[in-house]
């Protein structure tokens, strides 16, 4: 699959220079020039196609010119350790859960694809230095699936306060190759950060810097799995409309199912699920965008206010704006019904949901209510013994921690406490490597 910038359509990358440059340089983001053509795949599955055989079907399609089919099979083997769980409920709603990974959260699908794509891709020769914008669990997410792979350095951006659950023997002051650095500022100071550092060519050509972050299509796109993985188990208990109701920050979850719809997944549209913070949800309206500072919810990864994946989104809009309206819907949610919905959730269902997701079944409970025949599938996107308290408090249920998620109390020290300025951050770079 070949990339183009949101910006320009001209001149077009390959996915190896899309992954490992990251951004172009015109101040877009790369978006796929042309859509691929799922339909054939998605003809040949059916409920009991497994997610490695999904995966290694759709990863070739994917990575067609960057490399050969067979390191394409081997990525995605080596990829994933780990599952989407379908959960259908009733004949109004199923759970596509999508936190089986090892932070817990949905990003492990595309963090861990694009490190085994990283490390096949530079063993022809070069290295990487791969930064995240963090406020914890995407560090995780990067410390698993970068871990023991050779030639790449993660560097984790992170904002004022602590980080927790970092392996302590995957950081750089243990010997490891994870340096955590703390930015003075927001999240999305850490997100301004990383795309300007990466933008400084001379400096992050020097290291090979790049993101494992979804303003990288190489870890947005492995995102359409699951989506597809979704569809086929839901697709058999379908008398009516298929929507999916997806919890959304920075909108790259989101886009990812706009790909896949795009690709021929045969979906009649998105809840686009938000808390309090949704100045995205104005823009889909059709008013202005305008960015602001977010509040401080229960749902932390939907509290950004400039949402990373703004640009893609914007192409999508541009394009067709009245298609885009009857695609997507979107809808906030508060912190009181978010919690009255875990609630409602564990009444009915006799399941504990996460806040996030539970952002994602209020919106698609309102969504249900106006149309009826339509089935929601909603993505569940972080384990619920990763929000025990907000749990506890909704339901009065305590939930066991598992011990992979022991280091979730444990806080790390950053190698450096930064300035939010890139010349704080490069400084820092520059004396840890
Ligand atoms: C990142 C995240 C989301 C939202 O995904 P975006 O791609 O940022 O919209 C939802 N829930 C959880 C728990 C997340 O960590």
């Amino acid at each position: 699959m070949q990339f183009k910038s949101t910006k320009n359509d001209r001149e077009t990358v390959s996915f190896r220079e899309a992954a490992l440059r990251c951004l172009p340089d015109d101040g877009g983001l790369y978006a796929p020039a042309s859509d691929m053509d799922l339909r054939h795949f998605l003809f040949y599955m059916d409920a009991d196609t497994s997610f490695p055989e999904l995966v290694a079907a759709l990863a070739p399609l994917l990575l067609q010119d960057a490399l050969t089919p067979h390191s394409a099979a081997r990525i995605a083997e080596s990829a994933f350790h780990f599952e989407p769980e379908f959960k259908p409920l009733d004949e109004r709603f199923s759970l596509l859960n999508l936190y089986n990974g090892p932070s817990g959260v949905c990003k492990d699908f595309g963090i861990a694809f694009l490190a085994a794509v990283i490390e096949e891709l530079l063993k022809s020769g070069g290295q990487a230095m791969i930064i995240s914008a963090s406020r914890g669990d995407t560090g995780i997410s990067v410390a698993s699936a970068f871990r023991g792979r050779r030639g790449i350095r993660p560097v984790i951006l992170y904002p004022s306060g602590p980080i927790r659950g970092l392996d302590p023997g995957a950081l750089a002051s243990q010997g490891g190759p994870l340096i955590p650095l703390q930015v003075r500022g927001t999240f999305d100071d850490c997100q301004r950060l990383m795309a300007e550092i990466i933008r400084d060519r001379p400096f992050s050509n020097r290291y090979g810097i790049t993101s494992a972050n979804t303003i990288n299509a190489g870890a947005l796109l492995p995102q359409i799995f699951y989506y597809i993985y979704g569809f086929i188990k839901a697709k058999p208990c379908l008398n009516g409309d298929l929507l999916f109701s997806v919890p959304s920050g920075n909108f790259g979850n989101l886009i990812a199912g706009l790909y896949a719809w795009k690709s021929g997944m045969p979906v009649n549209g998105f809840v686009a699920a938000m808390n309090r913070n949704n100045p995205v949800g104005e823009y889909m309206r059709g008013r202005p965008f305008i960015p602001r500072v977010p509040a401080a919810t229960v749902s932390p990864a939907l509290d950004v206010g400039m949402p990373a994946n703004y640009e893609r989104l914007a192409s999508f809009y541009q394009d067709a704006p009245v298609v885009m309206r009857n695609m997507v819907y979107p809808c906030a949610v508060d912190d009181a019904l978010t919690l009255k919905t875990i609630e409602g959730v564990w009444k009915r269902y006799g399941l504990l949901i996460d806040p996030h997701t539970a952002v994602a079944f209020a919106a698609a409970e309102r969504f249900s209510a106006q149309r009826d025949s339509a089935h929601l599938v909603i993505l569940g996107t972080s384990h619920p013994a990763r929000e025990a308290n907000a749990i506890a408090l909704a339901t009065g249920q305590k939930i066991e921690i598992p011990p992979r998620f022991a280091l979730l109390r444990e806080k790390t020290d950053p190698l450096a406490v930064i300035d939010p300025e890139l010349s704080a951050l490069e400084g820092a770079i520059a004396s840890c490597v």
